[in-house]
């Protein structure tokens, strides 16, 4: 008997949280139990509590997918990892390693995928259970508070980015600066691109400012789209859109160049109006996106071990989950709200 930890805990959708001592669960073959030190909160959990997709969480579970902190635990048959490695756990929780995606190295689209904080309990307690083969590798001594962000912010805007195909000295749009677009920013910058941010929160620009963006617009302006194509010599050749709102991927048409790509990786609920003319004459590339295989994940975390990028961060003890959902739902987070299991409640 292990004793217990405390976890945050969805027993309905739309419904608060609930902190519960739960037993701390035992590793199987191939899994490791992870002491979590710090994990990040992004949109996605928050869609996960509301039940704001088509496929809803399985009830009850504990949500939660930047999670970052120390292996306690090896299962039977984990060679690879050992008690104290310092590792990370990811939307993709696990998959079946066989199929015609998971052999050609796009494991985020197989079919028989299980996520973190999904479809099995994530990251928002004091232990949580891991695929050992899908964990990622965190630098030994690390920031646990500054890295989480990463495990899924970093590693979407990092992939979405490159799927824009945009290449060093272009441009590209980052719609949505909350915590996948201040990281976004600072990756695009990183890989040579020149970079716009758009955003309809007065501080979130002033954060994309300070990040270095060149252009910065906000979305309600009647004149953004037009200063947008203004600046960027007549579109940007790549746009990636993070933004929790349907119109941000309307207004993406109107922001990318001829022969442009638009990344999607926003989850907001619903659809949107895509004219069809533009798209066809002036050969735009619409692309989803979801966010990155564990190559892209082991780059991603790479980039900002070596200061390339750097998570803005507000911590907070996992006693204030709610408060953190609440803010987020409000678009009144900077950057990456983290829960800091250090942190006394
Ligand atoms: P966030 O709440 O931190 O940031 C969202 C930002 O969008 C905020 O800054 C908000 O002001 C801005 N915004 C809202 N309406 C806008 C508009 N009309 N135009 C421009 N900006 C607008 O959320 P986050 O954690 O960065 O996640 C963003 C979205 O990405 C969520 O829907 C989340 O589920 C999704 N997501 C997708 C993936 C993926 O793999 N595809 C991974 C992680 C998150
Ligand atoms: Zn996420
Ligand atoms: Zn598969």
């Amino acid at each position: 008997m292990k004793g217990t930890m405390r976890a945050a805990m969805a027993h309905r959708l739309g419904a608060a949280l609930t902190i519960e001592h739960l037993p701390i669960p035992t590793p199987g073959p191939g899994e490791v139990l992870v002491k979590i030190r710090a994990s990040g909160v992004c949109h996605t959990d928050l869609h996960a509590v509301q039940g704001d997709w088509p496929v809803k969480p399985v009830l009850p579970f504990i949500p939660g997918h930047e999670g970052a902190g120390i292996v306690a635990e090896t299962g039977a048959g984990v060679n690879h990892l050992r008690a104290g490695d310092a590792v990370g756990i990811a939307w993709l929780h696990d998959a079946c390693g066989r199929c015609e995606y998971c052999i050609s190295g796009w494991e985020t689209l197989c079919e028989r995928q299980r996520n973190s904080g999904y479809s099995v309990n994530g990251t928002f307690g004091e232990y949580a259970i891991a695929s050992a083969a899908y964990v990622a590798r965190l630098p030994s001594g690390c920031d646990f508070v500054g890295l989480a962000p990463i495990l899924c912010a970093g590693v979407t805007s990092y992939k979405g980015i490159r799927e824009t195909q945009a290449r060093p000295g272009e441009w590209i749009v980052i719609s949505g600066i909350g915590g996948l677009g201040h990281l976004a920013i600072q990756y695009a910058q990183a890989m040579g691109l020149h970079v716009a941010a758009i955003d309809v929160s007065e501080s979130k620009l002033s954060l994309a400012r300070s990040l270095g963006a060149e252009i910065v617009v906000n979305a309600n302006d009647i004149g953004a789209l037009e200063d947008i194509r203004r600046g960027t010599g007549g579109g940007a050749q790549g746009v990636l859109v993070t933004a929790v709102s349907p119109s941000a991927f309307t207004q993406a048409l109107g922001m990318v160049r001829r022969k442009g790509t638009i990344c999607l990786v926003g989850l907001p609920p619903g659809e949107f109006a895509t004219p069809i003319f533009d798209v066809v004459l002036k050969r735009i590339t619409l692309r989803g996106s979801i966010v990155g295989n564990r190559q892209d994940l082991a780059e991603a975390i790479d980039m900002a071990a070596y200061g390339k990028v750097q998570a803005m961060v507000e911590p907070y003890p996992l006693s204030q989950v709610n408060v953190v959902l609440d803010r987020l739902r409000v678009g009144g987070i900077e950057g990456r709200a983290v829960l800091d299991m250090s942190l006394a409640a």
